[in-house]
Parts: structure tokens; C-alpha cells; sequence
């Protein structure tokens, strides 16, 4: 399925006659969601990166969710012309990491240690990789941006990019490309603690 650019002037690839030196390396982009991602992939594109996705989200509750929020980002990919790789769900390892921590509320001590699950694996193939990476979480206006680039800086100094998606109403973006494309909207952060 095909569809059309968000903006007219975004997401070409870049030109093959463009010297090397002026190409941005590519940065692995750890992608929570759809919704979050749009605004984030549309402005790192604008800066001139190029992006690839890594949908790694082994905290989401159940399988059946994993799959819908990545069918959406499939569709994100698609739109803005980027690579998308997909971290296998391993929900029971999530559990054992964030385990004793299960009665903790949202936004705390077992949302800091759910952050670490992901960016270790976000950080772990970037290595292999040889690239950077940033998160999407970061545009989120329920986690806080400091405690990811902690988390980010301390288990991944040397790939880690302290971005803050946040800013210049990234998370309106991200909601506004999601409504124009129909992305699956969801109303719960995504572990099966924060079903509400
Ligand atoms: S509420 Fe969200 S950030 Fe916190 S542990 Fe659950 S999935 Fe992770």
C-alpha cells in the first residue's frame, strides 16, 4: 500500500551525487508507537539524518498489542520512506527485569528500569550497527525526558543522543500525522500495569 508524503518537500532519499562528507550518519531510532514516532522521524529527516526504526517493545502487555501498535508503525515507515526493524517480544523477560517492582505507579521506579529494558536493547544493536540511537519515548508528555537521557547516558554514553522530542510541539505533531493517516491511537502506556 502507497501513501502520500506527510509534506511535500520531506523524505526524498538523499541525492547519490551528494558528497559523502556532507551525508548524516544514520541514527537508530528506538520507536514506542506510531503516534509518538511521526513527529519525531518527520523532524530528524527535516534535520537532514537519516533514520532507521527499531520497534522494540517488549514491555507492552500482550502479543495482540504489540502487534497492533506495530502494524501502525509499519505504516509510519512506509509513509517516510524508512527502514524498520523489528526487536523480537519477549515479554517474560521484561518481567523478570522489572520484577518487585510491579505495585510501583506510572512514572515511577518501574517506568525508570522498563526505560533501561529497551534502550539496552536499542543500545546493544546500535553497537552492532555502528551507529548512534535516540528514543522516541522522549516526545512523550508522561515520561519525563531527564530520567531517559539518565538512563540513556549511563548505560550507553558512547551511542546514546540525548534528543528531546518534547520540544517544539513534538507530541502535537505526532498526533496530528497520526490522524491524517489513521494510526492506531491507544490509551494506555502499554505494560499490563497501566491498563486503565
Ligand atoms: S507504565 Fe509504561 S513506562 Fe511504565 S513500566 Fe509500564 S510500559 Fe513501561
Amino acid at each position: 500500500m502507497n501513501f502520500p508524503s506527510p509534506n511535500n518537500n520531506h523524505h526524498q532519499p538523499p541525492s547519490p551525487q551528494q558528497p559523502q562528507s556532507h551525508r548524516s550518519p544514520t541514527l537508530l531510532l528506538h520507536i514506542c508507537c506510531a503516534p509518538c514516532g511521526g513527529g519525531c522521524v518527520e523532524r530528524l529527516l527535516d534535520a537532514g539524518r537519516s533514520v532507521r526504526l527499531f520497534y522494540s517493545n517488549s514491555n507492552i502487555g500482550s502479543n495482540e498489542e504489540f502487534d497492533r501498535r506495530l502494524e501502525s508503525v509499519r505504516k509510519l515507515a512506509e509513509i517516510f520512506h524508512v527502514e524498520l526493524e523489528v526487536d523480537p517480544y519477549d515479554h517474560a523477560a521484561w518481567r523478570e527485569f522489572v520484577r518487585g517492582l510491579e505495585d510501583e505507579p506510572e512514572r515511577g521506579a518501574r517506568c525508570t528500569r522498563c526505560f533501561e529494558f529497551s534502550l539496552r536493547r536499542t543500545a546493544e544493536r546500535a553497537r552492532e550497527l555502528g551507529m548512534h540511537f535516540a528514543t522516541t519515548l522522549t516526545v512523550s508528555p508522561h515520561k519525563s525526558s531527564s530520567v531517559l537521557f539518565e538512563v540513556g547516558g549511563r548505560i550507553a554514553h558512547d551511542c546514546f543522543e540525548p534528543i528531546d522530542f518534547k520540544k517544539r510541539d513534538g507530541f502535537k505533531r505526532g498526533r496530528e500525522i497520526a490522524r491524517q493517516y489513521g494510526f492506531y491511537l491507544q490509551n494506555f502506556c502499554g505494560c499490563e500495569f497501566s491498563f486503565r
